[in-house]
């Protein structure tokens, strides 16, 4: 195995890792530990090129960072990538990214991400301890799903409180597109709030089962953004909110779980100036990564404690919002701001 360091400014530390036994490439970034160990998932994808695998765990890294500086998890910035195909897996290739993931000593912990399944982990997890987000017959803190659709929904009170003084869901209309693990929970709690929630999703039985058995009402995908709603929650993929969709959405509010909903960090302008209030995707979805972080607790991972600190989102979100009022810029890049106000207090000698 050979392990090759890769100096990138700004991160502290890069690393790309072959195999030749196992057939194994992959990089891992380490961008930032100021707040604690870095932790982010490990995706493997059949990149066209080493470069791009690069850019992406570089991009993603950084990313991880601001989410848990922002969300208060006590953890860095990190993620890792394996360059290959999804469908040749072997326990001998996670096992050698384990030893990879072990070469940083701590500083990096990984966890699950595209392509990625626990079974992956499991042998990763052979060669080092540095490893979370497992079931929890493993000691993990199993499924992040439920835990991400709660921690939108506490995003959704405070955008709710913010726009209209009030965290009261039960007169609204929530418009959700895409609704599967985090999206159909989100729907469900919804309307257990009593909210009047219109769901779409390209798998018409996960559609059907909100309607039939959740009081839910649906609408095509093709028609989805002519329904008139208070709030918007794409949950689906990213790069949803542009040039093209921004003129069609009448939700004062955009919340919902998808990561990198935004085309261009500008489209966070567009919105402020069409005066539609946008709740940050990596803030509204970080239930996910707080409920990972409680498995490092003394004692283990405790879910009552993980509630609570993802109820801190509705507090972070409000202070993002201020931040966006106070100077007059998106709220994508105030929390971008409150981010990186954290990590200088924290680099500050006490
Ligand atoms: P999922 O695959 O379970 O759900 C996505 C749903 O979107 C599916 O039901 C799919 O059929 C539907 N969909 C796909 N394309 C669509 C389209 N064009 N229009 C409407 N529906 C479409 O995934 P998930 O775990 O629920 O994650 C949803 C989003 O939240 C993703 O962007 C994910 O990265 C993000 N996220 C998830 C978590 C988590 O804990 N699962 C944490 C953070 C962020």
């Amino acid at each position: 195995m050979e392990i090759t360091d890769i100096p990138v400014e700004g991160y502290e530390r890069v690393a790309r890792c072959s195999d030749e036994a196992t057939g194994l490439v992959a990089f891992i970034a380490v961008h930032d530990t100021t707040l604690g160990p870095a932790l982010g998932g490990l995706r493997l994808l059949n990149y066209a090129a080493e470069d791009e695998a690069l850019t992406d765990v570089l991009r993603l890294s950084k990313g991880m960072t601001y989410k848990s500086a922002v969300a208060e998890t006590g953890l860095g910035g990190g993620k890792s990538v394996i360059v290959g195909d999804p469908a040749k897996k072997t326990p001998e290739l996670f096992r050698a990214m384990g030893r990879f993931v072990h070469d940083f000593g701590g500083n990096y912990i990984t966890a699950e991400d595209m392509n990625i399944k626990i079974e992956d982990l499991l042998h990763v997890r052979e060669e080092t301890p540095h490893v979370s987000g497992l079931s929890r017959e493993h000691g993990g803190s199993g499924n992040p799903s439920p835990y991400t659709a709660y921690g939108c929904i506490v995003a959704m009170e405070a955008a709710a409180e913010y726009r209209w003084g009030t965290k009261d869901l039960s007169q609204k209309h929530v418009l959700l597109q895409g609704v599967g693990a985090v999206g159909g929970e989100m729907a469900r709690l919804l309307r257990k709030r009593g909210a009047r929630v219109t769901v779409c999703d390209i798998r018409q039985d996960a559609v059907d089962a909100l309607v039939n058995d959740h009081g839910c009402e649906s609408v095509s995908i093709d028609d989805h953004l002519d329904v008139e709603c208070d709030i918007y929650g794409p949950g689906a993929r990213g790069a949803g909110i542009n040039d093209d969709t921004i003129p069609q959405i009448s939700a004062e509010i955009i919340c919902g779980c998808a990561n990198n909903q935004l085309l261009d960090p500008s489209h966070g302008d567009v919105l402020r100036e069409k005066g539609i209030l946008y709740a940050p995707d990596y803030v509204v979805n970080a239930a996910g990564i707080i409920n990972v972080s409680c498995e490092r607790l003394e004692g283990g991972y405790d879910e009552e404690e993980a509630m609570r600190r993802i109820e801190r989102i509705g507090p972070n979100l409000k202070a993002i919002f201020e931040i966006a009022d106070r100077d007059g810029i998106s709220t994508n890049v105030a929390s971008q701001r409150l981010a990186e106000q954290r990590l200088a207090d924290a680099r500050q000698p006490s």
